[in-house]
């Protein structure tokens, strides 16, 4: 996998080349390899020893807590501690300026290593990325350093029971506060929400898509809200709950170790979000994150692809079976599978799929 990634990164993709903008002139090909390295190692000693466990052993809710495998909040620190939730964003906002194609490059370990565990700073990089490009410097200040410290978490929240593909016919409404400009009441189900709910983080911030009362119908009326799950002072302390409820979680095929979950918003008429940008612009500033997040689940099926070519390599390397097509002694001793042709030829058609895959999703990481 390093190598695969290591090729692509700098031999296809020619990353180094960016260290001649401005923004990324005191990077080099040593500092790339350093993340990238730190990556692996952390992917190798905390993301991939429990995937397998976290697959069999789903989150659960017990006495409405959800309760996660404790390897997956070691994995967090590890991931927070070395500065991965920020290592794209400027210095000066706690990051390490890095291109998003190497950020990308570091995530396709974490992906390959344990895609469910991984699902969480996937999700929370990609929200503070959308706020970060559409919300309003003040909202920025405010929410972005504990994103990008990690000590909150981030959702992507759209889909309602009802409404999936189809997310003009969403109803969750947002109704204004009086004297608070900006600020709204939300009330609603959502449906299918990953991240929506654990105790990996001290907060979780909720990008809501909502209608606001009154707003037209279809796409044209809906608007987006960050709706944290504790309310925040304003120096940015978590207090009490934001009336955001776990109604229950959601079993599903892959990605079984991250949760999944139908959230209920202002059952008790005291959820309270804030409009990011202009009303109506809700899903033109979610595609922010859906398309990163099309992108993302584009480079997890390639570094899936990658961990399954690493493991038939390994495997067709240390299986003795049969000998070569000339070797008429039957008391000679069998040769590894990898040396038969066909072995090598599947071999190769798992790496033919999955490199290009990787390639393209770091050439249009560095676009
Ligand atoms: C692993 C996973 C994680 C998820 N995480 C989140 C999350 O974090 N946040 C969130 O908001 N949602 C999340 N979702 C929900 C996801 O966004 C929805 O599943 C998706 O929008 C599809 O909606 P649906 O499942 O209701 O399918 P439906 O909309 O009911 O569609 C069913 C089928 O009909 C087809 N179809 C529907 N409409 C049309 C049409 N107009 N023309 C042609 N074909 C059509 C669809 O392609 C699909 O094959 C997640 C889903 C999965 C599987």
């Amino acid at each position: 996998m390093a190598r695969e990634v290591a090729f692509t990164i700098f031999d296809v993709v020619g990353v180094e080349d960016l260290s001649t903008l401005p923004r990324f002139e005191s990077h080099n090909r040593e500092t790339y390899e350093a993340v990238l390295e730190t990556a692996r190692k952390i992917a190798d000693d905390y993301f991939a020893p429990h995937n397998r466990k976290g697959d069999l052993n789903e989150p659960r809710l017990v006495n409405g807590v959800v309760e996660l495998i404790p390897e997956v909040s070691e994995a967090m620190d590890a991931y927070r501690e070395a500065g991965f939730f920020a290592a794209h964003h400027d210095e000066e906002d706690g990051g390490l300026a890095l291109p998003w194609a190497v950020a990308q490059g570091a995530s396709a370990f974490f992906q390959s290593a344990n895609i469910a565990t991984a699902g969480y700073p996937f999700l929370t990089v990609g929200a503070a990325n959308l706020i970060k490009a559409h919300a309003s410097p003040e909202q920025q200040a405010h929410w972005l350093p504990s994103m990008l410290e990690g000590r909150f978490f981030g959702t992507m929240c759209l889909s309602e029971p009802h409404a999936g593909s189809g997310l003009a016919d969403i109803r969750t409404t947002a109704i204004p506060i009086p004297d608070q400009p900006g600020r709204y009441k939300l009330r609603g189900q959502k449906m299918w929400i990953s991240a929506g709910d654990h105790e990996l983080s001290d907060n979780i911030v909720h990008l809501v898509l909502a209608r606001i009362e009154g707003a037209p119908a279809g796409t044209k009326g809906i608007s987006i809200f960050i709706v944290p799950k504790r309310r925040t002072d304003a120096a940015g302390q978590v207090g009490p709950s934001n009336d955001v409820r776990l109604v229950s979680l959601n079993h599903k095929m892959g990605y079984r170790g991250t949760t999944n979950t139908i959230l209920a918003f202002g059952e008790d008429d005291s959820c309270e979000g804030e409009l990011i940008g202009e009303a109506g612009q809700g899903l033109a500033y979610m595609f922010h994150m859906m398309n990163e997040a099309r992108i993302g689940v584009g480079l997890s099926s390639a570094c899936l692809g990658l961990a399954g070519y690493a493991e038939s390599l390994r495997y067709a390397g240390e299986r003795p079976q049969g000998r070569h097509a000339d070797e008429r002694d039957p008391t000679s001793k069998p040769v590894m599978i990898i040396e038969h042709a066909d072995v090598r030829r599947m071999l190769m058609v798992q790496k033919a799929l999955c490199e290009p895959a990787l390639s393209l999703c770091f050439y249009a990481a560095r676009l």
